[in-house]
């Protein structure tokens, strides 16, 4: 594999672009936009596989978990290779329970947990202040997940950008791909404005805006929809400041090093409506203060609705499409900043080897077979 035309520059675009270019081969980077200004720019930056544990996720869990170990290594060669920290912090994260009720639904995840040997610590709401002395006095209960990081998403996208760069990848930006050419031999890329790109591989990464691209047939097409996620920043002040992500039952909070603290997020099935909503900004304000009400006379810098890419399945699309020539590697829904390091190293390997590795077999496109496929909104 020569060269590749990568459609998107999320996170997951500008990764995979950055592995293929260190391995020499000759990437060209389109995004409609300024590259890094979609979903991934509005996230929240948890590297969050124990937290988010849910009871029916269990393969998708060791997916997340493979990716989260790999991080260190990521962090430390991006960062040199950039020249540009994206604020890995390790403290872990709290999850939270404020009420008898949410107690009780915490302790049957935390039973969950350990019945899968997930490195988590029950605590009482006194223990958890210790350590987080900015948690609300009347918490019930917590379960401290110390595995679980975060990194400053916006740093990361900046560090990717310049690494795909220093490593020799063209990023074209404000450079919407309209079509794309199937072909087994020389598949291709058509901008808005009439350019045509071919390359050895096309890989689609548009995020929730895979299925948006014209060229590919509607059932060969990624089923992947738009999951709307209000959140808001605060900035900290002094003698505010919060060290873990902290989970209660209606919000989480992300504080970053920079003093930015991440507020979110909702989950609405709202098409690609990016309206920021009283309703939606409430109701996370809300659920953030009753478990650090602290956060209640800091300024507010910052509000926005992002789109996460939802398959059918919730798990990535991962691997060649029934298109010629064309890969997917989108599909991330609320885990596009975790699977970076992952998605990253094993779509560039399937490029450069044909071989697709143990990890994202079970995430191919395949899985959802011509048949099955509906029209997503
Ligand atoms: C509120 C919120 C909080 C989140 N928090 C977390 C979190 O804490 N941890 C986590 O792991 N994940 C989180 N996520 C999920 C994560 O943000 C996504 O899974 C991830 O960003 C997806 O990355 P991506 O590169 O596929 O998409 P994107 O970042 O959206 O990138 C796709 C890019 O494709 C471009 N594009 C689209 N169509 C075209 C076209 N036709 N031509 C050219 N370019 C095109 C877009 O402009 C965009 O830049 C969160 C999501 C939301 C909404």
């Amino acid at each position: 594999m020569e060269s590749v035309l990568i459609v998107g520059g999320g996170t997951i675009g500008l990764s995979i672009g950055w592995r293929l270019a260190q391995q020499g081969v000759d990437v060209q980077l389109f995004d409609r936009q300024e590259a890094g200004r979609g979903t991934s720019w509005l996230a929240a930056g948890m590297l969050a596989p124990d937290a988010e544990l849910q009871f029916e996720e269990l393969e998708l869990y060791a997916f997340n978990r493979e990716s989260l170990s790999r991080w260190p290594d990521f962090v430390t060669e991006l960062e040199e290779a950039s020249g540009q920290s994206v604020d890995y912090r390790k403290e872990g994260t709290l999850i939270v329970a404020d009420d008898r009720d949410s107690a009780e639904a915490l302790k049957r995840l935390y039973d969950f947990q350990r019945e899968h040997n997930l490195a988590v610590k029950w605590m009482t709401g006194e223990e958890a202040r210790e350590i987080e002395p900015f948690l609300a006095p009347r918490l019930h209960a917590a379960v401290y997940a110390s595995f679980d990081h975060q990194v400053d998403n916006r740093l990361l996208l900046e560090a990717l950008s310049e690494a795909l760069r220093q490593a020799g990848g063209v990023i074209h930006e404000h450079a919407p791909v309209e079509r794309i050419e199937p072909d087994e031999e020389a598949p291709a890329a058509v901008l808005g404005d009439g350019q045509r790109y071919s390359a050895d591989a096309v890989v689609l990464a548009a995020g929730a805006w895979s299925r948006k691209v014209e060229g590919i047939t509607r059932t060969a097409l990624p089923p992947v929809r738009p999951v709307k996620g209000q959140m808001l920043q605060l900035q900290m002040e002094t003698p505010f400041e919060l060290r873990h992500v902290v989970r209660g039952p209606d919000a989480y909070l992300a504080p970053k090093s920079s003093g930015r603290l991440l507020i979110g997020a909702t989950s609405e099935e709202m098409g690609y409506d990016t309206r920021v909503t009283a309703g939606g900004l409430y109701d996370v304000l809300e659920g953030a203060w009753e478990v650090v009400p602290g956060i209640y006379d800091l300024p507010v810098t910052e509000t926005w609705a992002g789109l996460r890419p939802g398959s059918r399945d919730h798990a990535p699309i991962l691997g060649w499409s029934d298109a010629p020539g064309v890969l997917y590697a989108t599909g991330h829904y609320r885990h596009g900043i975790l699977l970076t390091p992952i998605t990253a190293d094993e779509i560039a390997r399937l490029l450069l080897t044909g071989e697709t590795s143990d990890w994202i077999e079970p995430f191919s496109p395949t899985r959802f077979s011509p048949e099955e496929i509906h029209p997503t909104r």
